[in-house]
């Protein structure tokens, strides 16, 4: 059986933070209040760009309208375009109290993905969250695959079948120390996570959704904007992960 990798990156605004209130995300506020930034994640789009492009790898994007309308994202055509809302809206409101029109965001995240790339194939919903009224307004889009939800912790990886989708669900299991750990590479950018531990948690999967930030690769949410050493290092760890899993008999794989 095939083993697959499927890299796959949220393109959004910097170190995105829901506002309680308003739907439409903003960035941690590093002085100049939480409006929404995005210079890392265009900064990260080249860095990604360059180091999956030196891998041989096709990533799968999943792009916020916004982040598309105001960033030079064309570094990104070749690689698999999906979406990821429009202002990287709370689509349920569990985390601002406010619940968008989702068929009205998702819409227009659909068309400016489109206008500023290709149309999306994919979806992932920001802050990972969707229920079944979500990926029907998804599916109407003519979107059929999707990589919002996590696996119960050690649970099957494989695709399946989901409210007429595909699902792609982002895996979450246990490390050597019996602590669990997210296929979300944020705690490796962070710090606190080394790339073996994520090649590891690919040894016995069939299937790997692996997730990360364009911004994440130049600013760490804790810390700010990375230093140039820093921001070459977090790019080796990333590649060290890629590389390490691809060794393991993975092959790269997009999803939609
Ligand atoms: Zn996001």
């Amino acid at each position: 059986m095939t083993r697959r990798l499927y890299f796959t990156v949220d393109a959004d605004r910097d170190a995105n933070i829901p506002i309680p209130g308003v739907s439409a995300a903003g960035s941690i506020d590093r002085g100049s209040g939480t409006g929404p930034r995005f210079t890392s994640s265009e900064r990260g789009m080249s860095v990604l760009a360059d180091l999956l492009d030196d891998l041989g790898v096709r990533g799968t994007f999943f792009m916020e309208g916004r982040t598309a309308e105001v960033t030079e994202c064309s570094v990104l055509s070749g690689h698999c375009i999906g979406l990821h809302g429009y202002d990287h809206e709370d689509l349920l409101g569990t985390e601002t109290g406010v619940v968008p029109d989702v068929r009205e965001v998702l819409r227009r995240g659909y068309d400016a993905v489109s206008d500023a790339l290709s149309r999306p194939t994919c979806f992932r919903a920001p802050y990972m969250t969707a229920d079944r009224s979500v990926l029907e307004a998804v599916r109407e889009l003519g979107i059929t695959a999707d990589s919002s939800f996590y696996t119960s912790v050690g649970g099957p990886t494989d695709p399946y079948e989901l409210h007429g989708m595909t699902e792609y669900p982002v895996p979450k299991t246990r490390d050597s120390r019996g602590k669990t750990i997210a296929a979300y590479l944020w705690p490796m950018h962070e710090g606190r996570r080394v790339p073996e531990d994520y090649v590891r948690m690919a040894e016995g999967m069939t299937t790997l959704v692996l997730a990360t930030h364009t911004w994440h690769m130049v600013e760490t949410r804790d810390g700010g904007v990375m230093g140039p050493g820093w921001v070459r290092e977090n790019a080796e760890r990333v590649r060290d992960v890629i590389s390490g899993i691809l060794d393991l008999g993975f092959e790269p794989s997009v999803i939609g």
